[in-house]
Protein backbone atom coordinates (compact mmCIF):
# COMPACT_ATOMS: atom_id res chain seq x y z
CA UNK A 1 0.00 0.00 0.00
CA UNK A 2 1.28 3.62 -0.68
CA UNK A 3 1.76 6.22 1.54
CA UNK A 4 2.70 9.90 1.65
CA UNK A 5 6.06 10.46 2.09
CA UNK A 6 5.22 12.15 5.74
CA UNK A 7 3.26 9.75 6.95
CA UNK A 8 5.31 7.92 9.80
CA UNK A 9 5.46 4.50 10.38
CA UNK A 10 6.98 2.55 12.96
CA UNK A 11 9.89 -0.02 12.29
CA UNK A 12 8.76 -3.10 13.41
CA UNK A 13 5.40 -4.50 12.87
CA UNK A 14 2.61 -4.25 15.91
CA UNK A 15 0.70 -7.27 16.51
CA UNK A 16 -2.89 -7.35 17.04
CA UNK A 17 -2.27 -9.69 20.80
CA UNK A 18 0.31 -10.90 22.59
CA UNK A 19 0.70 -12.70 25.66
CA UNK A 20 2.41 -10.93 29.21
CA UNK A 21 4.46 -13.93 30.13
CA UNK A 22 7.50 -13.36 32.55
CA UNK A 23 10.34 -15.25 34.68
CA UNK A 24 8.03 -16.38 36.77
CA UNK A 25 5.47 -18.45 34.50
CA UNK A 26 9.09 -19.93 33.25
CA UNK A 27 10.38 -20.91 36.15
CA UNK A 28 6.87 -22.21 37.26
CA UNK A 29 6.23 -24.39 34.16
CA UNK A 30 10.12 -25.22 34.80
CA UNK A 31 9.40 -26.66 38.21
CA UNK A 32 6.26 -28.43 37.21
CA UNK A 33 8.34 -30.30 34.57
CA UNK A 34 10.81 -31.84 36.98
CA UNK A 35 8.13 -32.92 39.51
CA UNK A 36 7.39 -35.77 37.17
CA UNK A 37 3.64 -34.84 37.73
CA UNK A 38 2.68 -33.10 34.21
CA UNK A 39 -1.34 -33.75 34.25
CA UNK A 40 -3.87 -32.45 35.96
CA UNK A 41 -2.84 -32.57 39.78
CA UNK A 42 -1.68 -30.41 42.69
CA UNK A 43 -1.11 -27.02 40.57
CA UNK A 44 -4.79 -27.44 39.13
CA UNK A 45 -6.43 -27.83 42.36
CA UNK A 46 -4.82 -24.75 43.57
CA UNK A 47 -5.37 -22.63 40.56
CA UNK A 48 -9.32 -23.47 40.73
CA UNK A 49 -8.82 -22.66 44.41
CA UNK A 50 -7.30 -18.98 43.77
CA UNK A 51 -8.97 -18.24 41.16
CA UNK A 52 -12.78 -19.28 42.70
CA UNK A 53 -11.70 -17.08 46.04
CA UNK A 54 -10.83 -14.16 43.32
CA UNK A 55 -14.00 -14.29 41.63
CA UNK A 56 -15.75 -14.88 44.95
CA UNK A 57 -17.47 -18.05 43.80
CA UNK A 58 -18.18 -21.28 45.78
CA UNK A 59 -17.11 -23.85 43.19
CA UNK A 60 -13.98 -23.33 39.50
CA UNK A 61 -13.54 -26.69 37.36
CA UNK A 62 -10.31 -26.14 35.42
CA UNK A 63 -10.42 -27.56 32.08
CA UNK A 64 -8.35 -27.65 28.55
CA UNK A 65 -10.49 -24.71 27.22
CA UNK A 66 -13.68 -22.22 27.42
CA UNK A 67 -15.43 -24.24 24.80
CA UNK A 68 -14.76 -27.53 26.98
CA UNK A 69 -16.41 -25.24 29.60
CA UNK A 70 -19.65 -24.21 27.59
CA UNK A 71 -19.83 -27.78 26.31
CA UNK A 72 -19.91 -29.54 30.10
CA UNK A 73 -22.37 -26.48 31.13
CA UNK A 74 -24.48 -27.24 28.46
CA UNK A 75 -24.41 -31.38 29.66
CA UNK A 76 -25.03 -30.08 33.40
CA UNK A 77 -27.94 -28.00 32.59
CA UNK A 78 -29.66 -31.18 31.16
CA UNK A 79 -29.59 -29.90 27.50
CA UNK A 80 -31.45 -32.55 25.24
CA UNK A 81 -31.54 -33.27 21.29
CA UNK A 82 -34.05 -30.55 19.54
CA UNK A 83 -33.80 -27.79 22.81
CA UNK A 84 -33.43 -24.64 22.02
CA UNK A 85 -30.97 -22.28 23.67
CA UNK A 86 -31.35 -18.31 23.24
CA UNK A 87 -28.11 -16.80 22.61
CA UNK A 88 -26.35 -13.69 20.48
CA UNK A 89 -25.56 -13.98 16.75
CA UNK A 90 -22.59 -11.55 17.73
CA UNK A 91 -19.90 -14.20 19.06
CA UNK A 92 -16.73 -16.33 18.44
CA UNK A 93 -18.18 -19.93 16.40
CA UNK A 94 -17.60 -21.91 20.44
CA UNK A 95 -21.18 -19.98 22.06
CA UNK A 96 -23.10 -21.69 19.16
CA UNK A 97 -21.56 -24.81 18.22
CA UNK A 98 -21.28 -26.01 21.69
CA UNK A 99 -25.29 -25.93 21.37
CA UNK A 100 -25.02 -27.80 18.41
CA UNK A 101 -22.71 -30.60 19.75
CA UNK A 102 -26.61 -31.88 21.20
CA UNK A 103 -28.48 -31.31 18.35
CA UNK A 104 -30.18 -28.60 20.08
CA UNK A 105 -30.89 -25.33 18.49
CA UNK A 106 -29.08 -22.07 18.73
CA UNK A 107 -32.18 -19.16 18.66
CA UNK A 108 -30.15 -15.72 18.21
CA UNK A 109 -31.21 -12.55 19.49
CA UNK A 110 -30.15 -9.52 17.40
CA UNK A 111 -27.57 -6.97 19.79
CA UNK A 112 -28.12 -3.91 21.38
CA UNK A 113 -26.39 -1.17 19.45
CA UNK A 114 -24.66 0.60 22.65
CA UNK A 115 -21.97 -2.50 23.56
CA UNK A 116 -22.77 -5.29 21.25
CA UNK A 117 -24.30 -6.97 23.75
CA UNK A 118 -27.68 -9.51 23.28
CA UNK A 119 -30.63 -7.21 23.86
CA UNK A 120 -32.65 -8.11 26.90
CA UNK A 121 -35.59 -6.58 25.91
CA UNK A 122 -35.88 -8.72 22.76
CA UNK A 123 -35.27 -12.25 24.95
CA UNK A 124 -38.63 -12.92 26.27
CA UNK A 125 -40.48 -13.24 22.47
CA UNK A 126 -37.63 -15.57 21.68
CA UNK A 127 -38.62 -18.29 24.03
CA UNK A 128 -40.71 -21.24 23.56
CA UNK A 129 -41.65 -24.14 24.37
CA UNK A 130 -38.34 -26.13 23.79
CA UNK A 131 -35.98 -23.18 25.18
CA UNK A 132 -33.44 -24.54 27.79
CA UNK A 133 -31.20 -22.04 28.77
CA UNK A 134 -29.94 -18.61 27.54
CA UNK A 135 -26.52 -18.03 27.11
CA UNK A 136 -25.40 -14.03 27.63
CA UNK A 137 -22.19 -13.22 25.78
CA UNK A 138 -20.10 -10.49 27.62
CA UNK A 139 -18.57 -8.56 24.57
CA UNK A 140 -15.41 -7.16 24.95
CA UNK A 141 -15.41 -7.40 28.63
CA UNK A 142 -18.24 -5.34 29.57
CA UNK A 143 -21.19 -6.97 31.10
CA UNK A 144 -24.83 -7.95 29.80
CA UNK A 145 -27.81 -6.95 31.13
CA UNK A 146 -27.97 -9.59 33.89
CA UNK A 147 -30.39 -8.64 36.32
CA UNK A 148 -32.99 -8.82 33.23
CA UNK A 149 -31.48 -11.75 31.90
CA UNK A 150 -31.44 -13.85 35.58
CA UNK A 151 -35.04 -12.35 35.84
CA UNK A 152 -36.34 -13.60 32.45
CA UNK A 153 -34.75 -17.10 33.42
CA UNK A 154 -36.30 -17.08 37.01
CA UNK A 155 -40.29 -16.57 35.11
CA UNK A 156 -39.32 -19.08 32.89
CA UNK A 157 -37.20 -21.57 34.81
CA UNK A 158 -34.14 -21.35 32.10
CA UNK A 159 -30.64 -22.08 32.70
CA UNK A 160 -28.39 -19.02 32.76
CA UNK A 161 -24.80 -20.24 31.22
CA UNK A 162 -23.03 -17.21 30.42
CA UNK A 163 -19.87 -16.75 28.28
CA UNK A 164 -17.28 -14.60 29.67
CA UNK A 165 -14.27 -15.25 27.71
CA UNK A 166 -13.90 -11.78 27.77
CA UNK A 167 -14.82 -10.54 30.99
CA UNK A 168 -11.96 -11.17 33.13
CA UNK A 169 -12.89 -9.17 35.56
CA UNK A 170 -15.80 -7.70 35.31
CA UNK A 171 -17.94 -6.60 37.94
CA UNK A 172 -21.87 -5.88 36.98
CA UNK A 173 -23.80 -4.26 40.23
CA UNK A 174 -21.63 -4.99 42.59
CA UNK A 175 -21.20 -8.69 41.85
CA UNK A 176 -18.26 -10.15 40.01
CA UNK A 177 -19.04 -12.06 36.50
CA UNK A 178 -18.85 -15.37 37.01
CA UNK A 179 -21.19 -15.56 40.20
CA UNK A 180 -24.51 -14.94 38.63
CA UNK A 181 -25.63 -17.26 36.18
CA UNK A 182 -25.93 -20.78 36.86
CA UNK A 183 -22.47 -21.58 35.28
CA UNK A 184 -19.90 -18.94 33.84
CA UNK A 185 -17.46 -20.30 31.52
CA UNK A 186 -13.96 -18.32 31.11
CA UNK A 187 -11.30 -18.49 28.21
CA UNK A 188 -7.64 -18.77 28.41
CA UNK A 189 -6.71 -19.12 24.99
CA UNK A 190 -3.52 -17.19 24.44
CA UNK A 191 -5.19 -13.43 23.68
CA UNK A 192 -7.38 -13.43 26.45
CA UNK A 193 -6.89 -11.35 29.31
CA UNK A 194 -5.54 -14.15 31.47
CA UNK A 195 -3.79 -16.96 29.67
CA UNK A 196 -2.72 -20.53 30.18
CA UNK A 197 -2.23 -21.09 26.97
CA UNK A 198 -5.09 -23.38 25.99
CA UNK A 199 -7.17 -23.55 28.99
CA UNK A 200 -11.01 -22.61 30.59
CA UNK A 201 -12.51 -22.32 33.86
CA UNK A 202 -16.51 -23.18 34.45
CA UNK A 203 -17.66 -21.38 37.90
CA UNK A 204 -20.74 -21.69 39.85
CA UNK A 205 -22.04 -21.49 43.21
CA UNK A 206 -24.09 -25.15 43.08
CA UNK A 207 -22.51 -27.52 44.36
CA UNK A 208 -24.21 -30.53 42.35
CA UNK A 209 -23.63 -28.32 39.08
CA UNK A 210 -20.21 -28.72 40.03
CA UNK A 211 -19.68 -32.48 40.89
CA UNK A 212 -21.42 -33.26 37.15
CA UNK A 213 -19.36 -31.08 35.62
CA UNK A 214 -15.95 -32.56 37.38
CA UNK A 215 -17.18 -35.95 36.72
CA UNK A 216 -17.80 -35.45 32.68
CA UNK A 217 -14.90 -32.91 32.50
CA UNK A 218 -12.52 -36.41 33.21
CA UNK A 219 -14.55 -39.47 31.00
CA UNK A 220 -17.34 -39.21 33.13
CA UNK A 221 -15.20 -41.39 36.17
CA UNK A 222 -15.93 -41.26 39.99
CA UNK A 223 -12.49 -40.03 40.89
CA UNK A 224 -9.88 -38.01 39.66
CA UNK A 225 -6.86 -39.55 38.17
CA UNK A 226 -4.36 -37.96 40.50
CA UNK A 227 -6.12 -39.28 43.80
CA UNK A 228 -6.66 -42.55 41.77
CA UNK A 229 -2.65 -42.50 41.66
CA UNK A 230 -1.37 -41.32 44.83
CA UNK A 231 -0.41 -43.60 47.56
CA UNK A 232 -3.95 -41.87 49.28
CA UNK A 233 -5.73 -43.10 46.44
CA UNK A 234 -6.61 -47.00 45.06
CA UNK A 235 -6.87 -48.68 42.15
CA UNK A 236 -10.54 -48.57 42.00
CA UNK A 237 -12.85 -46.20 39.75
CA UNK A 238 -16.57 -46.00 38.22
CA UNK A 239 -17.44 -44.94 35.14
CA UNK A 240 -21.19 -42.97 35.80
CA UNK A 241 -21.42 -41.60 32.54
CA UNK A 242 -19.83 -41.61 29.05
CA UNK A 243 -17.89 -37.87 29.71
CA UNK A 244 -15.18 -36.03 27.85
CA UNK A 245 -11.80 -35.52 28.22
CA UNK A 246 -11.66 -31.66 28.87
CA UNK A 247 -8.86 -31.60 32.19
CA UNK A 248 -6.55 -28.85 32.53
CA UNK A 249 -2.63 -29.90 32.65
CA UNK A 250 -0.42 -28.69 36.04
CA UNK A 251 1.62 -27.08 33.23
CA UNK A 252 -1.13 -25.14 32.42
CA UNK A 253 -2.54 -24.58 35.78
CA UNK A 254 1.39 -23.03 36.93
CA UNK A 255 1.13 -20.51 34.17
CA UNK A 256 -2.29 -19.73 35.09
CA UNK A 257 -1.44 -19.18 38.87
CA UNK A 258 1.68 -16.72 37.76
CA UNK A 259 -0.93 -14.85 35.83
CA UNK A 260 -3.56 -14.50 38.56
CA UNK A 261 -0.96 -12.59 40.31
CA UNK A 262 -0.73 -9.98 37.62
CA UNK A 263 -4.01 -10.22 37.07
CA UNK A 264 -5.04 -6.89 39.05
CA UNK A 265 -2.31 -4.81 37.18
CA UNK A 266 -3.00 -6.23 34.09
CA UNK A 267 -6.69 -4.93 33.62
CA UNK A 268 -5.39 -1.42 35.17
CA UNK A 269 -2.96 -1.56 32.38
CA UNK A 270 -5.61 -2.39 29.70
CA UNK A 271 -7.81 0.57 31.20
CA UNK A 272 -5.09 2.69 30.70
CA UNK A 273 -4.45 2.13 27.28
CA UNK A 274 -8.57 1.96 26.61
CA UNK A 275 -7.78 5.56 28.24
CA UNK A 276 -5.43 7.26 26.17
CA UNK A 277 -7.15 5.38 23.13
CA UNK A 278 -10.27 7.72 24.16
CA UNK A 279 -9.12 10.68 24.95
CA UNK A 280 -6.71 11.01 22.11
CA UNK A 281 -9.32 10.11 19.23
CA UNK A 282 -12.84 11.09 20.84
CA UNK A 283 -12.59 14.29 18.73
CA UNK A 284 -12.64 12.33 15.29
CA UNK A 285 -15.69 12.29 13.13
CA UNK A 286 -14.96 9.43 11.25
CA UNK A 287 -14.82 7.44 14.52
CA UNK A 288 -17.40 6.64 17.50
CA UNK A 289 -15.62 4.74 20.43
CA UNK A 290 -16.54 2.53 23.12
CA UNK A 291 -19.05 3.96 25.92
CA UNK A 292 -18.86 2.91 29.43
CA UNK A 293 -21.79 2.58 32.08
CA UNK A 294 -22.03 3.26 35.39
CA UNK A 295 -22.98 0.08 36.92
CA UNK A 296 -20.54 -2.35 35.65
CA UNK A 297 -16.24 -2.33 35.31
CA UNK A 298 -14.77 -3.25 31.84
CA UNK A 299 -12.65 -5.97 31.61
CA UNK A 300 -11.46 -4.04 28.23
CA UNK A 301 -10.59 -7.49 26.37
CA UNK A 302 -10.72 -5.22 23.16
CA UNK A 303 -11.00 -1.66 22.57
CA UNK A 304 -13.46 -1.97 19.57
CA UNK A 305 -13.36 1.51 17.53
CA UNK A 306 -16.93 1.98 14.70
CA UNK A 307 -15.90 3.57 11.96
CA UNK A 308 -18.70 6.28 10.57
CA UNK A 309 -18.95 5.05 6.68
CA UNK A 310 -20.76 8.61 5.58
CA UNK A 311 -17.71 10.51 7.09
CA UNK A 312 -14.71 8.22 5.20
CA UNK A 313 -14.09 7.78 1.84
CA UNK A 314 -12.99 4.13 2.24
CA UNK A 315 -14.64 1.02 3.82
CA UNK A 316 -13.35 -0.70 6.74
CA UNK A 317 -11.45 -3.51 4.96
CA UNK A 318 -9.00 -0.25 3.22
CA UNK A 319 -9.02 1.25 6.81
CA UNK A 320 -7.17 -1.97 8.51
CA UNK A 321 -5.13 -2.02 5.16
CA UNK A 322 -3.97 1.10 5.93
CA UNK A 323 -2.98 0.37 9.34
CA UNK A 324 -1.07 -2.55 8.41
CA UNK A 325 0.44 -0.46 5.88
CA UNK A 326 1.95 1.79 9.16
CA UNK A 327 2.66 -1.77 10.75
CA UNK A 328 -0.45 -1.62 12.87
CA UNK A 329 -2.18 -4.98 13.43
CA UNK A 330 -5.80 -5.24 14.45
CA UNK A 331 -8.69 -7.79 14.24
CA UNK A 332 -12.44 -7.56 13.73
CA UNK A 333 -15.12 -9.34 16.55
CA UNK A 334 -17.03 -10.87 15.31
CA UNK A 335 -18.42 -11.75 11.80
CA UNK A 336 -21.62 -12.08 13.10
CA UNK A 337 -22.59 -16.43 13.34
CA UNK A 338 -26.08 -15.66 10.52
CA UNK A 339 -24.00 -14.56 7.93
CA UNK A 340 -21.61 -17.98 8.14
CA UNK A 341 -21.96 -21.13 5.79
CA UNK A 342 -23.28 -23.13 8.31
CA UNK A 343 -25.85 -21.29 10.00
CA UNK A 344 -26.71 -19.64 6.83
CA UNK A 345 -27.44 -22.95 4.89
CA UNK A 346 -29.06 -24.70 8.22
CA UNK A 347 -31.53 -22.06 9.33
CA UNK A 348 -31.94 -20.25 6.45
CA UNK A 349 -30.95 -16.80 7.68
CA UNK A 350 -30.34 -13.97 5.94
CA UNK A 351 -28.29 -10.64 6.75
CA UNK A 352 -31.19 -8.57 8.02
CA UNK A 353 -32.34 -11.04 9.97
CA UNK A 354 -30.46 -9.16 13.00
CA UNK A 355 -30.00 -5.67 11.68
CA UNK A 356 -28.27 -4.05 14.23
CA UNK A 357 -25.63 -7.34 14.55
CA UNK A 358 -24.77 -7.37 10.54
CA UNK A 359 -24.59 -3.55 10.59
CA UNK A 360 -22.26 -3.05 13.38
CA UNK A 361 -19.82 -5.86 12.07
CA UNK A 362 -19.41 -3.63 8.70
CA UNK A 363 -17.70 -0.58 10.63
CA UNK A 364 -15.48 -2.20 13.70
CA UNK A 365 -12.48 -2.63 14.13
CA UNK A 366 -10.56 -3.65 16.94
CA UNK A 367 -7.25 -2.12 18.52
CA UNK A 368 -4.44 -3.63 20.11
CA UNK A 369 -5.13 -3.89 23.59
CA UNK A 370 -3.08 -5.67 26.10
CA UNK A 371 -0.27 -5.35 28.86
CA UNK A 372 2.65 -6.39 27.13
CA UNK A 373 2.10 -2.59 25.02
CA UNK A 374 4.40 0.33 25.90
CA UNK A 375 3.22 3.85 25.79
CA UNK A 376 5.16 4.19 22.31
CA UNK A 377 3.36 1.07 21.00
CA UNK A 378 -0.06 2.91 22.20
CA UNK A 379 1.10 6.24 20.59
CA UNK A 380 1.67 4.16 17.27
CA UNK A 381 -1.24 2.85 17.33
CA UNK A 382 -3.12 6.32 18.14
CA UNK A 383 -1.22 8.10 15.28
CA UNK A 384 -1.74 5.59 12.51
CA UNK A 385 -5.54 5.86 13.03
CA UNK A 386 -5.80 9.53 13.10
CA UNK A 387 -3.48 9.81 9.99
CA UNK A 388 -6.18 7.18 7.96
CA UNK A 389 -8.97 9.15 9.42
CA UNK A 390 -7.31 12.13 8.05
CA UNK A 391 -6.67 11.36 5.22
CA UNK A 392 -9.43 9.70 3.67
CA UNK A 393 -11.92 11.69 6.40
CA UNK A 394 -14.41 13.25 3.91
CA UNK A 395 -15.95 15.51 6.92
C1 LIG B 1 -12.18 -17.10 22.86
C2 LIG B 1 -13.65 -17.26 22.95
C3 LIG B 1 -14.26 -18.49 23.23
C4 LIG B 1 -13.53 -19.78 23.21
O1 LIG B 1 -12.49 -19.87 24.10
P1 LIG B 1 -11.49 -21.14 24.02
O2 LIG B 1 -10.82 -21.13 25.36
O3 LIG B 1 -10.54 -20.86 22.89
O4 LIG B 1 -12.30 -22.35 23.80
C5 LIG B 1 -15.62 -18.52 23.44
N1 LIG B 1 -16.37 -17.41 23.36
C6 LIG B 1 -15.83 -16.21 23.07
C7 LIG B 1 -16.73 -15.01 23.00
C8 LIG B 1 -14.46 -16.10 22.83
O5 LIG B 1 -13.95 -14.91 22.50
Amino acid sequence: MALNRSTAVRADFLPFSRPFIGDEEIELVSDVLRSGWLTTGPRVREFEKRFAEYVGVEHAVAVSSATAALHLALDAVGLKRDDEVITTPYTFAATAEVIRYFDARPVFVDIRVTDFNIDASRIEEAITGRTRAIMPVHMAGQACAMEEIVDIARRHNLSVVEDAAHALPTMYRGRMVGTIGDLTAFSFYATKNLTTGEGGMLTTNNADLADRIRMMSLHGVSKDAWKRYTQHGSWYYEILAPGFKYNMTDVAAAIGLCQLEKIQMMTERRAEIAAMYTSALTDMPQLELPQTFSDSTHAWHLYIIRLNLDNLAIDRGTFIDQLVARNIGTSVHFIPLHLHPYYRETYGYEPGDFPIANSEFHRVISLPIYAAMSDQDVGDVIAAVRDVAQQYGRV
